[in-house]
């Protein structure tokens, strides 16, 4: 039997998904998940390293995160959404890999040095926080995963990943998969101040639900190729994030083209290419919109798939983590 390698990948619920997140993973899930066994995670034991203050929020925030995935076209008969905290094994293991992981390597990590610094966590840095490697290489080997669909940020923590594994088979036995990380379309998607990557805390995004209202205004308000000040003078689409969401999400290549050569003659000005831009990613939205309309009229379905979902998959942790105690000689009473 010819078996199909396994997707796990998944988001934060600390609010809804943004273009971003859309760009970097969410887009290679959609167009894989009948090529591999995929599972999506909502991480909201993750979430707290950020958002333990604000436990009460998860609830909705696990939803909208189902539903976002939804509305972009994962297909919950054959993708499984599993919510982690559901999965309690995930914990177990993230324990185990704790007590061979070094404080020295999390803290040499690049994404937790960048995240540090970006949220101004200095000082003040979390156990659970600079753990989360640990626990999302526990997230990714708990399912066996061959393949990670990831935004470019999360590069380091795969990588983190992979040394947990090859640590514990040789450690133990030969039981966990090295997991491999696949980058979407745009790695890092800069957010509509032009400046750091799309980020929720951050305040520069542009989610998947907001209404065309909402767009046109982000996006007429996004910073442009700073040289070009008057219509006439000659642009640097290539340094421009306006131009970087045309060739992220405007369809038409030759309409991209047409703007791009324009924009460096001096033939079109910024707050036209705005207006296109805007344009492009109402169409592109707009089934998003539609699709994630349904979902939100049937709550009862959404806790269905999460339920079916984290129910299925735990299935699959169980049986790992008695590969894992066995190897670890840790089932005093078995066999
Ligand atoms: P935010 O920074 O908005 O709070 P997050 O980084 O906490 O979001 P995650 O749940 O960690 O969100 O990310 C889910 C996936 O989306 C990850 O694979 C991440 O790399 C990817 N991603 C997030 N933001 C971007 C971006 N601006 N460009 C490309 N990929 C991104
Ligand atoms: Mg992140």
């Amino acid at each position: 039997m010819n078996k199909k390698k396994r997707i796990l990948t998944g988001d934060r619920p600390t609010g809804k998904l943004h273009l971003g997140h859309f760009v970097g993973s969410l887009s290679n899930r959609v167009k894989l998940q009948n090529e591999y066994d995929e599972y999506v995670l909502i991480a909201d034991v993750q979430a707290l390293t950020t958002n333990f203050n604000h436990p009460e929020k998860l609830s909705n925030d696990v939803r909208q995160v189902a539903m976002d995935n939804l509305a972009c076209g994962i297909n919950p008969d054959v993708t499984t959404i599993i919510v982690q905290s559901m999965i309690p094994e995930i914990t177990e293991l993230t324990i185990y890999f704790s007590m061979f992981t070094s404080v020295a390597s999390l803290e040499r990590n690049p994404t937790i040095k960048q995240e540090i610094k970006v949220l101004n966590l200095k000082g003040n840095v979390m156990y659970g926080f600079l753990g989360y490697p640990v626990s999302q290489a526990a997230d990714i080997t708990v399912f066996k995963a061959d393949l990670v669909p990831v935004g470019e940020d999360q590069l380091p923590i795969i990588e983190q990943t992979r040394e947990i594994v090859r640590k514990f088979n040789r450690l133990y036995d030969k039981v966990l998969i090295e997991p491999k990380a696949m980058v979407g379309t745009v790695g890092r998607l800069l957010g509509t101040c032009g400046q750091n990557k799309m980020s929720k805390s951050l305040g520069n995004v542009i989610y998947l639900s907001d209404s065309s209202e909402e767009i046109t205004s982000k996006v007429s308000k996004m910073f442009t190729d700073p040289m070009k000040i008057k219509l006439t003078d000659k642009g640097h689409p290539d340094k421009c994030p306006v131009h970087m969401y045309h060739k992220a999400f405007n369809k038409d290549t030759g309409i991209i083209a047409e703007i791009k050569k324009d924009c460096v003659s001096g033939k079109l000005g910024c707050v036209e290419c705005k207006k296109r831009l805007a344009a492009a990613l109402n169409e592109f939205l707009n089934p998003i919109r539609e699709k994630r309309r349904i979902y939100e009229e049937a709550p009862q379905k959404v806790n269905e798939i999460l339920i079916e979902g984290t129910k299925k998959a735990r299935k699959i942790a169980v049986s790992t983590l008695e590969e894992v105690r066995s190897a670890m000689k840790i089932n005093y009473f078995k066999g």
